[in-house]
């Protein structure tokens, strides 16, 4: 399935919770391993993109989900910022990278990342 936002993801939480089974969200498929993989139903994040809300005082972006590192990287060289540190690809989402604790190989520490917010059935969302 194709979310086209947090509401839709919910509701496929819901759905695949009535029949029985588990919903994974991924994000490109760009892991090395397996982790992306799931016998029951699989969320494609490719509409969980957007733009990128900077916050120049506090030097933090916050992106959804399905945000790609490579739109995230014009978005911010487009506004004069650059994350501190990248892999050695771009094609990973946001919350992909966050997920496995994406890091670079570049000199300086990885940029700090945060997931927020999960959907959860019965339909709703929860912070973490
Ligand atoms: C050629 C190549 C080069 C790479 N170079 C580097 C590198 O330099 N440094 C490095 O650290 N890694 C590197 N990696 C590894 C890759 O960057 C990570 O595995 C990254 O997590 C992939 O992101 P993805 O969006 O494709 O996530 P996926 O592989 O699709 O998913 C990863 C995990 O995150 C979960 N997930 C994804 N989105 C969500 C969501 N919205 N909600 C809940 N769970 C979610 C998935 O279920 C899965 O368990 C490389 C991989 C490749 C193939």
């Amino acid at each position: 399935m194709t979310p086209r936002g947090v509401d839709e993801v919910v509701a496929a939480v819901d759905q695949a919770k009535n029949r029985g089974l588990r919903a994974r969200m991924v994000g490109a498929g760009h892991s090395f391993t397996d982790v992306a993989l799931t016998d029951g139903i699989l969320l494609d994040p490719a509409l969980l993109g957007g733009t990128a809300e900077i916050d120049a005082d506090a030097l933090t972006v916050t992106v959804s989900a399905g945000t790609t590192l490579h739109d995230l990287n014009l978005q911010l060289e487009d506004a004069g910022y650059a994350l501190t540190n990248t892999g050695g690809g771009s094609a990973q989402t946001a919350a992909g990278a966050i997920s496995t604790g994406t890091h670079g190989t570049g000199r300086g520490a990885p940029p700090g990342l945060r997931g927020r917010c999960r959907g959860r059935a019965p339909g709703g969302t929860t912070s973490c």
